[in-house]
């Protein structure tokens, strides 16, 4: 069951909320993260949203909420902002959109990432919307990043304040405020001056060597 539903989800990694390094970000509320893994959010149609700048761990927790939802064994979708415009250019080239926007509707979770990297033109934004709402009448939840602020929102969803309402209403609204988690590793790695980083054959990790 697990793997089925993990096979058609389109996640593009696993990540899990162990894997996770709460004190690198202090910002978040690890109790609020630990109450949405309980996946009460799933049941009740909450919504969850992620925003903050790239590398603090948005997709990450996503992730980690989707395979959650996979191990009850309910079905999700994952797909970028982007995947999804392409999706629903070439859906609507080809006269499925009413299929394809069904089929974005009866997963139990959806999860649209990077949402605002990249504008959706206003279609698809009006698209996305229709999806939106129709899953918040069937109380289905969806997970969205994005790295804008909500005063942008307006812009990215070709302004339709009806389908941000509902959105935004009944939602966990997660703001990370904090440094990349890559920058972190990029910083271990020249630690000490003339530190090489060095392929850990044990680990399949890099580790890091002082001349
Ligand atoms: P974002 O989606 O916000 O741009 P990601 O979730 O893609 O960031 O995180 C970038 C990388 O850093 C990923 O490999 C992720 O697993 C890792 N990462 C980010 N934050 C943390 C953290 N606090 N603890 C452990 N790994 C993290
Ligand atoms: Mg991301």
């Amino acid at each position: 069951m697990v793997e089925t539903s993990l096979h058609f989800s389109g996640l593009p990694w696993t990540k899990r909320l162990n894997d996770f390094d709460f004190s690198f970000q202090p910002s978040i509320d690890r109790t609020l993260i630990e109450e949405l893994a309980t996946g009460r959010f799933l049941d009740e149609g909450r919504n969850v949203i992620f925003k903050g700048p790239p590398g603090v761990g948005k997709t990450h927790l996503a992730i980690a909420l989707g395979l959650g939802c996979a191990e009850r064994g309910q079905r999700l979708l994952f797909l970028t902002a982007m995947e999804l415009a392409r999706r629903m250019k070439t859906a609507f080239a080809q006269n499925r959109m009413p299929h394809y926007l069904k089929m974005l509707t009866t997963p139990k979770l959806l999860i649209v990432d990077e949402v605002g990297y990249l504008g959706l033109d206003h279609e698809q934004a009006s698209l996305l919307f229709q999806v939106i709402c129709s899953r918040y009448e069937k109380q289905a939840a969806t997970i969205i990043t994005s790295n804008k602020a909500f005063s942008e929102w307006g812009h990215v969803f070709a302004g339709d304040a009806v389908a941000l309402d509902r959105l935004l209403h009944r939602a966990t609204v997660i703001n990370i405020k904090g440094e990349s988690y890559r920058m972190k590793e990029k910083r271990l790695t020249g630690l000490f001056p003339g530190a090489v980083a060095l392929p850990d054959s044990s680990k399949g990790g890099t580790r890091t060597k002082t001349k």
